[in-house]
């Protein structure tokens, strides 16, 4: 019996454009199956949306728009600018989640600005949740999330999706918010779906009291260029977007 997933894995590793990408996930995305987080990241490469540095000094790495230097870098919305990628993605995340928590009820499933809220609709979809929600930013409170459209009704149960954590800040903000903005206590579940999880220091076992559900989790760190191990090697520090070929090795 041919393995399905493992063709479709096969075509995905060996697609060489975005266009070839496209049309495998396309497919792919009929199977309802779980790929491999190689498979995931190769998406994100094909869409120039990810680098990591492998650890040999020799090879360059990043110098943030802070001024920091990192060994890696995610942009989620390159990737989720494609609806076929965002579809398939989030149908991944809830095969994780359905896997680890089984048939939980899930009544709302809530995102927060911007690409995030596109990617939770779509996490609401494959998980078969009722509704698909999200937070606004408070543009009269620096760094606060807004709640006042609608009402959650009591007892319902709450699951919060991100496309990318990097610290906890923005899922406190999207929980204080839902929180302040609702007259009753929110049934948050024991659990946040993320699709790409990149703390400075892994392992990170829960948020809160809520368990990490991720397609791909890096350990990704930024830090002063004086106390950069990778500097002191000799590797050189470039910035991502004018340097992306050099970071990536891509001519
Ligand atoms: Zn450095």
């Amino acid at each position: 019996m041919t393995n399905f997933v493992t063709d479709y894995e096969k075509e995905i590793m060996e697609s060489s454009s975005l266009e070839d990408l496209l049309l495998v996930v396309k497919r792919a995305n009929t199977l309802c199956k779980m790929f491999s987080e190689e498979c995931i990241l190769k998406i994100f490469d094909l869409c120039d949306a990810y680098w990591m540095h492998n650890g040999n000094p020799k090879k360059p790495h990043a110098m943030l728009t802070s001024g920091y230097c990192s060994n890696g870098f995610f942009n989620c919305l390159e990737v989720l600018k494609y609806s076929q990628f965002s579809n398939f993605l989030a149908q991944q995340l809830a095969l994780l989640i359905r896997k680890e928590f089984g048939n939980i009820s899930i009544d709302w499933v809530i995102g927060s600005p911007m690409a995030g809220i596109t990617f939770a609709h779509d996490v609401c979809r494959a998980l078969g949740a009722k509704i698909s929600f999200f937070t606004e930013k408070d543009y009269t409170r620096s760094k606060k999330m807004l709640w006042n459209r609608t009402v959650i009704p009591e007892g319902e149960t709450v699951l919060q999706i991100e496309e990318l954590i990097t610290t906890a800040q923005t899922l406190d903000n999207v929980q204080e918010a839902i929180i302040e903005g609702n007259p009753h206590p929110i049934n948050f579940l024991p659990f946040i779906g993320v699709l790409v999880h990149r703390p400075a220091k892994l392992p990170v076992p829960e948020y809160n009291g809520r368990k990490v559900i991720s397609a791909i989790e890096k350990e990704i760190w930024a830090t002063n260029p004086e106390d950069c191990a990778l500097c002191k090697q000799g590797s050189t520090p470039y910035r991502p977007k004018q340097n992306w070929s050099k970071l990536t090795s891509k001519q």
